[in-house]
């Protein structure tokens, strides 16, 4: 263990300059930006180095086209013995720059002890972190048993279908035992699971008429303000009362949770630097788009069901009230069992290099585990990675270069327990 710490120590400048390589390389998603630079970036890296490098292109998967190809890399290096294989996953898309910054979002700033820019800690260090635990356990062990398998893949911010889910429907891992997600989640912490998520657009339906004789038509923005009065009064306190046994972090998300991510109604909103006024019209459609988060104890039709159910209710005292229901996104909630091996082979390397107990948590959103669970069949998976989770998406967002190396450290372990 020791030989395999100071191999971790030794590349801390390599650590360094492949966090900041990484962050220089703006992968923006949307719309899908130098894909295919990162992917190559890593092949470069790594195959040199004798690993077996796969680029793979989500043809077909959605945002996919020749201006903006779905890229993704797996690399691979077996030893000499047969043995189980253990995979790497991070993604290497990042979310827009947003406003709020005083760094360079693609310089990857080294001040002090943090890397800075946008996906600096979502996940590019996390992503680096794994690579040097690899190349510093090969370094170290270049006989071991199995193979090792690191992968960087598109588009984990807009639900992952041009990355993990399009090599999980390809077989990508029929033959892996044990995945890693180095997503933040910090360097003493494993992440077993998430919660699950279910996105739909609720359409409130009224008649348009001239806004002077609003008698003449039907309101489907006051339609939709008897159906907000009606979440206020009854849905917020049921799903408040709603608690899990799942160790979601922060803990607010320990309760099912409804948020509305927007609301519209009327006349479409003209462009902010339109000088003429608005007409006058009794609007005939309202929407709003809610975002419904839900525990493993709850079940999606049920759910579902308390909408429904909702909405009903709200009719039964509006005569005229007609609504419709779309649904536009549902991941299950997954969870590993604190007894699958990567959770006790990561726990037991993070006592051994940190000198403290893991703690356990759950994701209050959902990440790339849901393909590996659902598509890929595969439950022994886990996130595990360096940085704090809530500077993820924030302006200056950075990882500090010591987590990263002690999470490379915890990585590089379980390779050593699970490989030699
Ligand atoms: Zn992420």
């Amino acid at each position: 263990m020791e030989r395999l710490k100071d191999a971790v120590d030794n590349r801390r400048d390599q650590l360094i300059t492949l966090t900041q390589d990484l962050i220089r390389i703006p992968t923006l998603n949307p719309p899908g930006r130098h894909y295919l630079d990162i992917c190559e970036y890593i092949q470069a890296r790594m195959a040199p180095q004798g690993w077996r490098c796969d680029m793979v292109r989500a043809k077909g998967a959605p945002g996919d086209c020749e201006e903006f190809p779905r890229w993704n890399i797996v690399a691979r290096r077996s030893g000499a013995t047969r043995g189980e294989t253990v995979h790497f996953n991070s993604h290497h898309d990042v979310v827009e720059v947003g406003h709020g910054w005083t760094r360079d979002p693609f310089g990857g700033e080294l001040d002090g002890d943090r890397i800075y820019g946008r996906g600096a800690c979502d996940m590019k260090g996390g992503l680096a972190a794994s690579i040097i635990a690899a190349e510093a356990f090969v370094a170290t062990y270049p006989d071991h048993a199995g193979t090792v398998e690191i992968s960087a893949t598109a588009d984990e911010e807009s639900g992952g279908y041009g990355g993990v889910a399009y090599l999980a429907d390809q077989g990508a891992f029929a033959h892996v035992d044990h995945v890693i997600i180095p997503e933040p989640l910090h360097k003493d912490r494993i992440c077993l699971g998430h919660r699950g998520v279910w996105w739909a657009e609720i359409e409130t339906q009224g008649r348009i008429a001239h806004g002077s004789m609003p008698f003449l038509g039907d309101c489907a923005v006051r339609h939709m303000g008897a159906v907000l009065a009606e979440m206020e009064a009854t849905l917020w306190p049921l799903l408040a009362g709603k608690r899990t046994e799942m160790p979601v972090i922060p803990e607010g998300a320990r309760s099912s949770t409804l948020n509305i991510n927007s609301i519209h109604g009327g006349a479409a909103e003209q462009a902010a630097d339109y000088t003429g006024l608005p007409a006058p019209c009794v609007p005939d459609r309202a929407r709003i788009v809610i975002d419904r988060r839900f525990l493993i104890e709850e079940d999606l039709a049920e759910v579902k069901a308390e909408v429904t159910a909702l909405l009903e209710r709200v009719k039964a005292q509006r005569p005229s009230f007609r609504y419709e229901v779309r649904d536009l996104f549902e991941v299950v909630p997954s969870m590993t069992e604190k007894s699958a091996p990567v959770v006790t082979t990561t726990a037991d390397a993070i006592q051994q290099v940190l000198g403290r107990e893991a703690g356990y948590v759950v994701s209050p959103g959902t990440y790339d585990q849901k393909h590996i669970d659902r598509i890929g069949k595969l439950k022994n998976c886990i996130a595990y990675g360096p940085g704090v989770l809530d500077l993820a998406h924030q302006p200056d967002e950075w990882v500090g270069v010591q987590d990263m190396s002690d999470s490379a450290k915890v990585m590089a372990l379980v390779l050593e327990k699970l490989l030699t």
